[in-house]
């Protein structure tokens, strides 16, 4: 395996956070979007115990032994980790890490979609603050969202908080059931730049090349470029998957910019190009802020990168979190 390239500066910093994980009692998890320095497991150059997509790094927080974890994410997909493991200390490098997508629906909005559309059930995405969470029927993430939605009762169901998402889920549920869903206006801000003009300039340079594209992707860009030729539209996970076990050897990838070190680690001999859109909120983790994080454990600094939700809301948003967990 290749190990990550990295500055001498950069080699310290890992060296030296892997190093301290160990003598803290931490173990680092990773979001795919991270940069390849973080995401890489410690064996292949890089700083992670384990890397993964919101539904991977939710279930690996359920089974960590250690006291702490430093999350390398965004904040809500931090919270998650902390409503599924009470118990443990989840720290986030910055918590400044947010997201468009959580940040654009409150707790309040949901209490007044739920008075406007009574008795009709809401699937958060898991995309969402633990406030938001905890007044939802279900969560969902990109992976399993189409399992859940059929299962849910009733023929409408509230999808908060992203209408591009919505409508790529709506089309695909409407192909095999009557559900309509009622949708809100959050749009991830990396995602919704994949305009049809530029992927179309790609597929015409490439034509060779298959499509990657995430859910959250618009779905006038996904009619345009993507049923016209081969590929996916699916989650993170099921683009990764797709990728290794298509025979293609080119592959246009239409989701955030890091998460192409994701598939070029995992399929060398492949080549995944990208108009390279980065997420804002993931890039404001990196290796120096991973070493204070870890340095603060025991001392007053601690609670500068520690999650901390009261007990009543804990209780409240693990309902819809659990309730995603037993319908995957
Ligand atoms: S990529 Fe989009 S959905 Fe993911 S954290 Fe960034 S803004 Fe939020």
């Amino acid at each position: 395996m290749e190990s990550v390239p990295v500055t001498s500066t950069e080699a310290e910093l890992i060296s030296e956070i892997n190093k301290l994980k160990k003598e803290k009692n931490a173990v680092i998890l990773s979001h795919y979007y991270m940069p390849a320095s973080i995401q890489q497991l410690e064996r292949e150059g890089g700083v992670a115990d384990f890397k993964g997509d919101s539904l991977g790094l939710s279930i690996e927080a359920t089974k960590v032994k250690a006291q702490n974890i430093i999350f390398c994410g965004v904040n809500f997909m931090a919270e998650t980790a902390k409503i599924l493991n009470p118990a443990k200390n989840i720290l986030i490098p910055d918590k400044e890490a947010g997201c468009s997508l959580a940040s654009s629906i409150t707790a309040q909005d949901v209490i007044a979609l739920k008075k406007k559309y009574p008795g009709v059930p809401v699937m958060a995405y898991i995309n969402t603050y633990a406030e938001t969470k905890a007044e939802c029927d279900v969560c969902c993430t990109s992976r399993n969202a189409l399992k859940i939605a059929a299962q849910l009762p009733g023929d409408t169901i509230i999808f908060i908080p992203d209408k591009f998402m919505g409508e790529n889920l709506k089309r695909q549920i409407q192909a095999t059931t009557k559900k309509n869903l009622i949708l809100w206006n959050g749009t991830c801000e990396v995602h919704e730049q994949f305009s049809s003009r530029s992927l179309a300039s790609f597929q015409k340079q490439f034509p060779e090349a298959e499509m990657l594209m995430h859910w959250e992707v618009p779905n006038e860009t996904v009619a345009d470029n993507l049923f016209t030729g081969k590929g996916i539209l699916g989650s993170t996970n099921d683009i990764l998957t797709y990728a290794g076990a298509s025979n293609s050897k080119q592959f246009i990838l239409a989701s955030e910019c890091d998460f192409s070190s994701t598939l070029k680690a995992a399929y060398p001999e492949k080549e995944f190009i990208t108009p390279c859109i980065y997420c804002p909120y993931m890039k404001k983790i990196n290796l120096q802020n991973i070493l204070k994080a870890l340095q603060s454990i025991g001392n007053n600094e601690q609670q500068h990168y520690e999650i901390s939700l009261n007990a009543e809301l804990l209780m409240r948003a693990a309902i819809p979190v659990k309730r995603m967990m037993e319908l995957s």
